[in-house]
């Protein structure tokens, strides 16, 4: 561990697991077994606060897929884990949420000093992503069902729909909510009782290492869950090739998402792609615009803006523009940046310097075509790769940084003068994965709900979430949902059955 990330530690102090994890060399999870055996080149872990070295995780192989993906397809359908009754798994899935809280300071450790989230935010909001969506899904396990069907057909026969899971899922997540991510992709497919490969992406591994010690823990028989760490372009492609996967669960950017896609449909193989966005929030002329501004701080400035349904457009009615982009100044000047493990931060650094360059790139860009920029627009003089918080007025939505999706603490702000306008220029971009109305007419929220192209429409609120209610988005922003009882289909066969009697 470098000597950076060594004071960081001394200085916020760290739990004694935490600790102990970090102490221990890593290694991919297989089969149930931390593979020890395994002779990799590894990739180091670092901490976006201070650049400096955490540990190195494996980058795993071709190879290391393939024996994940037997390990899993053995555990589905002759392993312990294909013994599991709905209740064992409504049980484990139960007993992982509950050991998630227990271990909550670690976890928020862990994944803090891997991201450079800031650890408040990471406690509030990350981990009880984690333990919820597993509770949610736990109640699903028991619930799972077809359904019988009279039919025309003249030789009698007894009919009936039976649900079973899909097989194999190859899960690949993204670097942005690390342990949050994940834990989408397993909670629904471990409940109907799939098993999964899952490739944390290569920057931010640590938290589902230290997640696989709980699963045992929780009583996850091997091969259930299986972790192959390493690169994209190598584990994920590898799963999203292997023949004996049968559901790819992406959640990473539009352009990767394609490839994927592509390469899972040349197999026939489903796949479910939650990917970019650049979403909208409307306001109003008769806006709360005081809580709209305080909800930027749980949403397009929160996570340092590496929220994929960060409401990073703003489009005011003209009569509430000055105020509105007034209010928001002061937010944005008032946000705490800080060390991730300083429970002061509010917001960290964001994940490394080709994240920090590409939106210092979209700032410059911005300015350059003619916003004004009202707050922020810099990096800190820091070895973190900090981005202050920035603000950008006088938007057209011709310009780059409106259309494009910049994935740090950016927002743009763009006047309209009419109801249809404001939908029009909402609608205008290649994404479609959430939006917000900000209004007290719940007559004109109700209309425009429809007309809005995404797949979430939030009123007077940006980015709440509960695992009861499905994510996903329209036009680019992906194909299928995830949470919700939408996601379990994704994970369920459909089979007919007709017994002739
Ligand atoms: P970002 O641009 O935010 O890093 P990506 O979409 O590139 O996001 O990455 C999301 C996840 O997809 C990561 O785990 C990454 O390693 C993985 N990935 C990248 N390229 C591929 C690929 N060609 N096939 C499968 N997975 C990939």
């Amino acid at each position: 561990m470098d000597v950076k990330v060594q004071s960081l530690i001394e200085q916020f102090g760290i739990t004694e697991q935490t600790r102990e994890f970090l102490a221990k060399p890593k290694y991919m999870y297989i089969d149930g077994q931390f593979q020890s055996d395994l002779d990799r080149p590894t990739i180091a872990a670092i901490n976006p606060c201070t650049g400096g070295k955490i540990t190195e995780i494996p980058l795993g192989t071709a190879a290391d897929v393939d024996t994940a993906v037997k390990a899993a397809k053995h555990a589905m359908y002759k392993g312990e884990w294909s013994k599991f009754s709905p209740r064992d798994r409504e049980q484990a899935l139960r007993k992982l949420a509950e050991l998630i809280r227990e271990n909550a300071q670690t976890i928020a450790e862990i994944e803090s000093l891997d991201s450079g989230k800031a650890i408040s935010g990471c406690k509030a909001v990350d981990l009880n992503v984690a333990a919820n969506t597993f509770e949610y899904y736990a109640g699903w396990a028991t619930k799972i069902e077809g359904s019988t069907r009279d039919t025309s057909f003249p030789v009698d026969c007894v009919t009936y729909t039976r649900k079973q899971p899909v097989g194999v899922v190859g899960a690949i997540v993204p670097w942005n909510w690390p342990l949050g991510m994940a834990v989408w992709k397993m909670a629904a497919p471990l409940a109907v009782g799939c098993s999964i490969v899952l490739k944390p992406a290569e920057i931010t591994s640590l938290s589902m290492l230290y997640l696989m010690e709980l699963a045992e823990k929780a009583g996850f028989p091997k091969g259930a869950i299986n972790i192959v760490t390493g690169k994209g372009s190598v584990v994920g492609n590898a799963i999203v090739e292997h023949k004996d996967v049968s559901k790819i669960s992406f959640t990473g950017s539009t352009n990767t998402g394609k490839i994927v896609g592509q390469a899972a449909i040349s197999r026939v193989a489903h796949a479910t792609l939650e990917l970019g966005g650049k979403s909208p929030m409307i306001a109003f002329e008769d806006a709360d615009i005081d809580a709209l501004a305080k909800n930027t701080l749980g949403s397009v400035y929160f996570n340092a803006g590496q929220v994929c349904s960060a409401g990073s457009r703003l489009y005011v009615h003209r009569s509430r523009y000055d105020e509105a982009v007034a209010k928001i100044k002061a937010i944005a000047e008032g946000i705490k940046l800080g060390p991730c493990l300083d429970p002061e931060t509010v917001m960290g650094p964001v994940i490394n310097k080709t994240q920090q360059d590409s939106i210092l790139g979209f700032i410059e860009q911005g300015k350059a075509q003619g916003a004004t920029l009202v707050t922020g627009g810099e990096a800190l003089a820091s070895d973190g790769t900090f981005v202050r918080p920035t603000l950008f007025a006088d938007c057209t939505n011709d310009m780059t940084i409106v259309q494009e999706e910049i994935f740090g603490p950016v927002l743009v702000v763009i006047p309209f003068d009419t109801e249809e306008e404001a939908v029009e220029l909402a609608n205008d971009n290649i994404y479609g994965l959430a939006s917000s109305i900000w209004t007290k007419d719940l007559s004109r929220a109700n209309r425009l709900i429809p007309q809005i192209d995404a797949g979430a429409v939030w009123v007077n609120i940006h980015d709440p979430g509960d695992p009861a209610m499905p994510f996903g988005g329209f036009k680019q922003s992906g194909i299928g949902k995830d949470l919700g009882p939408e996601q379990l289909a994704y994970f369920l066969e459909t089979k007919s059955v007709w017994i002739k009697i």
